[in-house]
């Protein structure tokens, strides 16, 4: 990260002027988008100007780097998992994240409920859902997701908050806003059907927040925005 924390200031406040400003512009409340700082590739540093700043939350996507930098920061702060999980890191996952994102199968998150149990935790997560229907990406489809919402209702330690997406990459800008569409019809079908409010729709980056904000994103995972391009 080449800012000191002045420069990183600045960005983050110009980062939630521009969020307040989409949400006036389509009728939102600006306290309903929560951001992520995603802090995956950083240094250090970057955790703590996050939490200097007031982030609640910071987001990693490997778990490795996570618990070598988790130990370093304040408590108040809230760590998240966004990247791909495999299985055999599942039980440290469980121990360092307050939430995990991108719970994608039925076999991952029996074992989060497993490791969870022993530990007497109860795990809130997301499920990863690829609407974009992207070949590059993690998650689940659209069309599994209804089996592995049902698998997740009969984890005891599990507790399902929403729904999160990757946009694929594209140009286009209306390919985003249709990925993020999907999430939101998908998350209101899945909270009829188990009756839960499923709230939380992680969506939007630093290069689709408009659209994610437009299409009803409660959490956007911001990095380079905020931090610069990682190295
Ligand atoms: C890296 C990453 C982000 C942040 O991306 P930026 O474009 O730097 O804002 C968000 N979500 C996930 C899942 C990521 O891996």
């Amino acid at each position: 990260m080449k800012l000191n924390y002045s420069q990183f200031a600045c960005n983050a406040q110009g980062v939630l002027d521009e969020i307040d400003q989409i949400c006036k512009n389509c009728g939102r409340d600006s306290s309903s988008v929560k951001v992520l700082a995603v802090t995956k590739s950083q240094s250090h540093e970057a955790v703590d100007f996050a939490a200097r700043f007031g982030f609640e939350a910071i987001g990693e996507n490997r778990v490795q780097e996570s618990a070598g930098k988790k130990p370093l920061a304040g408590e108040q702060i809230r760590w998240e998992l966004i990247g791909n999980l495999q299985s055999n890191k599942a039980k440290l996952a469980v121990s360092l994240f307050d939430r995990i994102q991108s719970v994608d199968r039925i076999k991952l998150v029996r074992a989060l409920d497993r490791y969870a149990g022993e530990i007497g935790k109860k795990l809130p997560v997301l499920l990863q859902v690829n609407t974009g229907e992207d070949p590059k990406k993690f998650g689940v489809s659209s069309r599994e997701t209804p089996k592995l919402m049902e698998a997740a209702l009969q984890c005891p330690n599990i507790l399902v908050e929403g729904l999160m997406t990757i946009a694929p990459l594209d140009e286009d800008r209306s390919v985003a806003l249709a990925a993020f569409d999907r999430l939101r019809s998908l998350r209101d079908e899945l909270s009829v059907s188990s009756g839960l409010s499923l709230k939380e729709l992680s969506m939007g980056m630093s290069g689709d927040m408009a659209e994610a904000i437009r299409a009803g994103s409660t959490c956007l995972r911001l990095g380079t925005v905020l931090f610069g391009k990682r190295q």
